[in-house]
């Protein structure tokens, strides 16, 4: 009897089956059911077709009906239910032309990519593996179902893949399949960069990253990658012991504070990321630099957003820095900080105004807001208006 997550998930089989017909979970909830791995999405592949799985199911919403795809919810649960299906040619590398679903289970295992990503499993735990998955989990390789070349030329995604499974499970590159990544390399720049993005993003955030840079370098698929082309030695720069990055804002602040020669808006825009992955990447670099200066200091953690503390201290963690801060330590400081905003500083601009009333407004007031912030913060002064005021007319404003 097979345990949780498929123990819910057989329900959704059986009512396939009670229809008349197959079904079976599939692709990486069998490699990681295999491998002991948490299991995270499990996928079922089935003959049924998309509208005959709207129709025996209440709560289905239509994902990708056209590529034979759509989510069954079942007891709080999404499964992505997929129709055996053969892709027909990939004329832009990216899409399959069209799609025929197909009655058979084998035909729908041989399009996948990787033999460990190309096995199936029935309801009793009877495991289907044409392609030998089984012996390269054990062996611990990625291997393309069938030959290389064309899998790779059809789509050239899955050079990306195979590294950012490597990453992920600690594997290594069959020699067949690494040769023709090397080969087929180039094709990657047919392929759109967010999806390349999203599958970079997991191979920094593996825990294997170490290992996989090393097969990334076997390959020289990063000499084909945004930004990494112009610049291959910052990969032979990274360490035999890399650690990971969880996001591409960890993995861009941690490339340009090792080369600062490449500006941030240059990963930006080459990756095409989102203003959030910029916005999260300026931060990251100026906490990272001001530790660099002094060190964990309340600043920093006034300053950092909170969902950014685990990606500082893992930046911090892959660049070698010392004395690196626990996320309790950081936590502490956070409880500790004597304001968590300007607005609870007990000072503005108008208290500046009816102080400096000779002065003109202008950049100077918020020079010396920052200033007061920041040694209200670093608790070189107190939060209290008439202790700020007293501050200011020993420190009055350098006006030039
Ligand atoms: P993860 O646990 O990271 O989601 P996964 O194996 O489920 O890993 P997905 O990208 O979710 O990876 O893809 C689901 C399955 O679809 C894969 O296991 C594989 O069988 C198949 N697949 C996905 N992308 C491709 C591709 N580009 N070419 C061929 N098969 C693919
Ligand atoms: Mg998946």
């Amino acid at each position: 009897m097979l345990d949780s997550p498929f123990k819910e998930a057989i329900a959704v089989l059986n009512h396939i089956e009670e229809h008349g017909h197959e079904a079976y979970f599939v692709g990486g909830c069998v490699r990681d059911y295999l491998l002991g791995r948490e299991i995270r999405d499990v996928d079922i592949a089935t003959s049924a077709t998309p509208q005959f799985i709207q129709k025996i199911f209440d709560k289905v919403i239509p994902v990708g009906i056209e590529h034979g795809t759509v989510i069954v919810r079942h007891q709080q649960t999404s499964y992505e239910v997929t129709t055996f299906r053969i892709d027909g040619t990939y004329s832009d590398s990216r899409h399959p032309d069209h799609v025929a679903f197909i009655s058979k289970i084998d035909k729908d295992l041989k399009r996948r990519d990787f033999t460990i990503n190309a096995m199936a499993m029935d309801k009793k735990g009877k495991v289907i593996d044409l392609y030998q998955g089984r012996e390269d989990i054990s062996d611990k390789v990625i291997r393309t179902v069938g030959n290389g070349y064309d899998r790779f030329k059809e789509d050239p995604l899955r050079m990306v893949r195979a590294l950012r499974f490597a990453s992920q499970l600690g594997f290594t590159l069959d020699s067949e399949t690494q040769k023709q990544i090397k080969t087929l390399r180039r094709e990657v720049n047919t392929i759109a960069v967010e999806r390349i993005a999203m599958e970079m993003e997991k191979f920094f955030a593996g825990n294997y990253i170490a290992d996989a840079i090393k097969e990334l370098q076997l390959t020289g698929l990063h000499k084909n990658l945004p930004v990494l082309k112009q610049k291959p030695a910052m990969i032979d720069a990274l360490q035999r012991e890399q650690k990971p990055l969880f996001t591409l804002a960890e993995m861009f602040a941690f490339f340009h504070l090792l080369d600062p020669t490449v500006s941030i808006m240059t990963w930006i825009r080459e990756w095409k990321a989102s203003n959030q992955t910029k916005r999260d990447t300026i931060k990251l670099v100026e906490a990272v630099r001001e530790f660099q200066e002094s060190g964990i200091q309340n600043w920093i953690v006034y300053k950092l957003p909170g969902e950014l503390y685990e990606g500082f201290i893992r930046v911090l963690v892959a660049l070698s820095c010392q004395a690196v801060p626990s996320l309790q330590e950081m936590y502490n400081m956070e409880d500790d900080l004597p304001i968590m905003s300007r607005q609870q500083l007990c000072f503005n601009g108008n208290d500046l105004i009816e102080l400096f009333p000779q002065i003109a407004k202008g950049p100077w007031m918020q020079k010396i807001l920052i200033e007061v912030e920041y040694l209200v913060v670093i608790k070189e002064l107190t939060n209290d208006k008439e202790k700020i005021k007293e501050w200011l007319k020993w420190n009055p404003p350098e006006i030039s």
